[in-house]
């Protein structure tokens, strides 16, 4: 499709989410979440769904849903219904899932999100808490040709979906949206959202309409797409198929597709199924969920601070720019480390500039998070307070600092170690300077006619020497005193 015919269109996209609680048994009985368990291990009465098993609500996930849902800046509700989806499925065991419907746990809600520098507000319809089905397993078996497995370990885990407002215009908005809800659910502490693990999962719905059109165009709804660039391939590849088949005089039929990760393209599922279809009704094993607004409150008090809130406050307390403030939370771990480093030095440009450079750029080329970083931020706060105090200049900061890495050791015990003390004594630095002004006539000549600036070139020479000790600042002072 030629840009001049896509420019013709917009794309609305709303999604849904699915994100996993962290807690460390399934939502209604006792069996353990954990991944990576043998097959068929992690299972009960209740989760295989047999016939008189009865399930039991688990405290502990509903209170993640609040807190997801307080994240989300969306309403808890007083009250709310699980309702049975019917479906049938290989590993959905019960024959339905447990789910909400028409009263979920949390409605009306946004997130902020900055994309390419501008904050967009990306409305959210409601959070609902479900549980999980089992899992399929296709291949891997010497008789996968013939059989299909399946492990419900996984049944029975704790989910809220988290559906948004048709209110996402790029696919590039889409991105940033879902980024801006995992770190809301990983700053919650509401889910580990580790896509691998298939954590944080969403379904985009994606349709067309003319530019300047009011009514929203047919949708088409891609499931299950687990990882960042899949949700950005599968928007861009409907985008150029629903313009294809508009612009040949076609219609949209509203239906359910899957993303081929190999091919970049969504492929027809089935047609789109109404919520008639599951036959909703009100889970009768389970009385509605009440929560009181003393739980309530007593939850929300206790959750850490959500990553707008601390953006804002990264801007206001410390005078970082919206852009640094951005990146200093894309994690809880990288601006708890940012803030750990300041504690200790006092000085947040610094610690911000290092964070986000030298230390970043170290930690990706290793495939490390800022958990396991070898320099610690008590370190790194050290490391600054040495140069703030003149001990070290910028340059021998930067020679120390890959040491640090490589060791773990604290900036102190390495300059001790190779006699790396900045020079900043003039009567040491003195001799230095008359020897660089004996060697450099030349320069001598050029700065008493006039020209200041070799003043640099000067300093540089005393550097050398001093391998790199000399303290820059008194060595100016000296020269200029000197040149007089
Ligand atoms: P369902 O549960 O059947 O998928 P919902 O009405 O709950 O339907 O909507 C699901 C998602 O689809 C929501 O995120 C909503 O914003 C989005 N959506 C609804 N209509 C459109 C549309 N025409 N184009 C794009 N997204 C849409
Ligand atoms: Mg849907
Ligand atoms: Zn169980």
């Amino acid at each position: 499709m030629s840009p001049e015919v896509m420019e013709k269109y917009e794309v609305v996209i709303g999604l849904e989410v699915h994100v996993q609680l962290s807690t460390r048994t399934k939502i209604f009985c006792s069996c353990p979440t954990s991944f990576g368990a043998q097959p068929n291990t992690n299972v009960c009465p209740v989760c295989l769904g047999l016939p008189g098993a009865l399930p039991v609500l688990s405290r502990r996930a509903v209170e993640l849903g609040m807190k997801g849902s307080t994240a989300l800046n969306c309403t808890v509700q007083p009250e709310s219904v699980f309702a049975r989806k019917n479906y049938f499925y290989p590993d959905s065991p019960k024959g339905y899932q447990i789910s909400q419907f028409d009263k979920p746990i949390a409605l009306d809600g946004y997130l902020d999100v900055l994309v390419h520098g501008e904050t967009k507000r990306v409305g959210i319809t409601r959070v609902h808490m479900e549980d999980d089905a089992g899992k399929s397993i296709h291949d891997g078996f010497k008789d996968s040709d013939r059989f299909t497995y399946v492990d419900l370990n996984r049944s029975g885990t704790p989910l809220i979906e988290i559906v948004s407002e048709p209110d996402i215009r790029s696919s590039d908005e889409a991105v940033e949206y879902l980024s801006e809800v995992k770190q809301a659910m990983q700053f919650a502490e509401v889910s580990t959202c580790d896509m691998e693990k298939g954590h944080l999962r969403c379904d985009a719905n994606v349709s067309m309409r003319l530019k300047g059109a009011e009514k929203l165009g047919t949708r088409a709804e891609v499931k299950n797409l687990n990882s960042f660039r899949f949700l950005k391939q599968a928007i861009e590849f409907e985008m150029v198929r629903q313009v294809e088949i508009l612009e040949s005089g076609g219609r949209i039929i509203q239906e359910t597709r899957l993303f081929n990760p190999d091919l970049g393209e969504t492929i027809s599922m089935r047609s789109k199924e109404e919520a008639h279809d599951y036959r909703y009704f009100p889970e009768p094993d389970l009385m509605p969920l009440r929560i009181s607004p003393e739980w309530l409150a007593e939850v929300t008090a206790s959750m850490p601070e959500l990553p707008q809130a601390r953006r804002a406050r990264f801007a206001s307390a410390y005078g970082l720019s919206a852009y640094d403030a951005q990146v200093l939370t894309i994690t809880r771990e990288i601006a708890d480390y940012f803030e750990r480093a300041v504690k200790v030095c006092g000085d947040a440009k610094q610690a911000a500039n290092w964070v986000m450079g030298d230390l970043a750029g170290m930690l990706k080329a290793d495939g490390k998070e800022f958990e396991d970083s070898p320099i610690s931020a008590e370190h790194l706060g050290e490391l600054i307070s040495l140069i703030i105090k003149g001990e070290l200049s910028g340059k021998l900061a930067k020679d120390i600092f890959p040491k640090m890495y490589a060791t773990g050791d604290a900036p102190g015990g390495i300059m001790e170690r190779e006699g790396l003390r900045q020079i900043s004594d003039s009567g040491a630095l003195e001799k230095f300077v008359d020897d660089v002004l004996a060697a450099n006539p030349k320069q001598v000549e050029q700065y008493k006619a006039g020209k200041t600036t070799v003043i640099g070139f000067l300093v540089g020479q005393v550097m050398k020497l001093s391998r790199g000790q000399a303290n820059p600042g008194t060595v100016n002072a000296l020269f200029a005193e000197k040149l007089k």
